[in-house]
């Protein structure tokens, strides 16, 4: 049914890169041979989900959306793609994104720009906007995204999806295509609150291949899912800051909807200050491009990927592939991040970032000695039309005002659907948790589903 709801709709949406239709298909048979021996099946068994192309699969190209990753088929496997394949999930294939990760919209895709399931004029959000897409188009059950600044959570919300990006270090990153390796790290999309969860517990855990890892017990994530929160003492602040200028009032009275919702249902409401939250813009836009420009390095056309033919000595090999094979904007956060940390600029831009982070980190950790959940709208806006920001990156970057800050701080967020615009347009939102707290997270989160 996947496969044919893919069919149907790809022409329209472009959500996936490669479709693997063969091996989905083998996957399935495998499940029902299981079944039919008596064997004990997986949580995921049969079920259909889609891997934002930014994940090593072996044997399948695997792109970034990248002209440099053209023709890349990884020899190896991630660790979350791994453990979907214990779980007995069905990979319908790998879905479109921003080149890198880079990106609020999948326009920076090189391939291709995933059109958003409720408005094909309008972006899906990004940067994985494919896997977004595809959850809600109901083109796979559940799929699985990275968020280096916001790219699970901004997408979720535009296409009125589940969306959640767990503590930093809880899903390992071994075969994720690094982009800003102290920020990236890999979450679930689902079209409920339950389905994310349980998406959860099949990725979570310890992995050694990835030293940033946490040594940590993982429990069971549907464990708490409970219809309301009476009786918890459950203390949620709304994040002031993130209300005000430049948010659309229609988000601002949805989101607040919500919180009064949350209360009734047995929250206690606190209004908190995070007076340096709005520097999580100017600080990740630093810190991200940094640690890029740094691990881009590898696309020199040696090991792997794509090697321009172009060029008569190894210099002009290394600059001309980079010229063909990398897009506008991540050219332009390599020369931000070079730029950032080069003799001389490193202390007034880098240095300064990363002191900048922690007190964005020192604002949580005030926040949350007084409530146990913070709240925010996910996006200042709903679902933009395409191409209305493509050629204004700031504007683009504002995107993502709410959901930086979180990944500066490593905390989990996640982002549900809490109604919609006049045009019908999906509102998300964010709800913040303590770190390695998803449990309260999806708790709340799932009372007010
Ligand atoms: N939109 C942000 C960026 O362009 C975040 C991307 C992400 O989370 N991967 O960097």
């Amino acid at each position: 049914e996947a496969l044919d709801r893919i069919q149907a709709l790809e022409p329209k949406l472009h959500s996936f890169l490669t479709v693997t239709a063969q091996q989905a298909l083998e996957q399935a048979r495998a499940v029902d041979a299981k079944i039919a021996a008596g064997e004990e099946i997986g949580i995921l068994a049969g079920i259909p989900i889609g891997v934002k192309d930014n994940m090593c699969t072996k044997g399948i190209r695997t792109t970034c959306a990248s002209k440099i990753l053209e023709n890349f088929i990884p020899p190896y496997e991630s660790t979350v793609t791994q453990k979907l394949a214990q779980a007995g999930a069905v990979t319908v294939g790998k879905t479109n994104l921003d080149e890198f990760a880079m990106g609020s919209s999948t326009e920076n895709s090189a391939y291709q720009t995933t059109a958003n399931p409720w408005d094909i004029s309008r972006v899906p959000g990004g940067s994985s906007g494919g896997s977004a897409a595809a959850v809600a188009a109901e083109e796979c059950v559940v799929s699985l995204g990275s968020d280096t600044g916001g790219s699970i959570r901004q997408p979720a919300s535009f296409c009125g999806v589940v969306g959640m990006k767990p503590t930093y270090g809880l899903v390992s990153r071994y075969g994720l295509v690094a982009y800003a390796s102290s920020l990236d790290q890999i979450g679930p999309f689902g079209r409920s609150v339950e389905d994310a969860a349980i998406l959860l517990n099949a990725i979570a855990g310890y992995d050694p291949q990835d030293s940033t890892s946490l040594k940590v017990e993982i429990p069971d994530y549907t464990a708490n899912l409970t219809p309301d929160l009476k009786g918890k003492k459950l203390k949620v602040g709304v994040i002031k800051e993130t209300f005000g200028e430049g948010l659309d009032p229609e988000v601002d009275a949805a989101v607040k909807n919500a919180i009064a919702q949350l209360e009734t249902l047995g929250a206690e409401i606190h209004y908190i200050s995070c007076p340096r939250f709005r520097y999580g813009v100017p600080s990740y836009y630093i810190i991200a491009p940094s640690e890029a420009s740094a691990n881009l390095a590898r696309y020199d056309g040696v090991k792997y990927g794509l090697r321009s033919p172009d060029a008569d000595n190894l210099l002009s090999m290394y600059t001309s592939t980079r010229a063909a094979g990398f897009g506008t904007e991540v050219k332009r956060r390599i020369m931000i991040g070079t730029y950032a940390l080069s003799a001389g600029y490193y202390d007034a831009y880098y240095l300064k970032a990363q002191k900048v982070r922690t007190l964005i980190k020192e604002d949580f950790e005030t926040a949350f000695q007084q409530v146990d959940i913070l709240v925010s709208p996910t996006a200042p806006t709903t679902a933009f039309q395409a191409g209305e920001k493509i050629t204004d990156p700031l504007s683009m970057y504002l995107n993502d005002l709410m959901t930086i800050p979180v990944n500066l701080a490593g905390l989990p967020g996640i982002s549900i659907p809490c109604g919609f615009d006049s045009k019908g347009l999906p509102i998300g939102l964010q709800l913040i948790g303590k770190v390695l707290r998803e449990d309260q997270l999806l708790q709340v989160a799932y009372s007010y589903e």
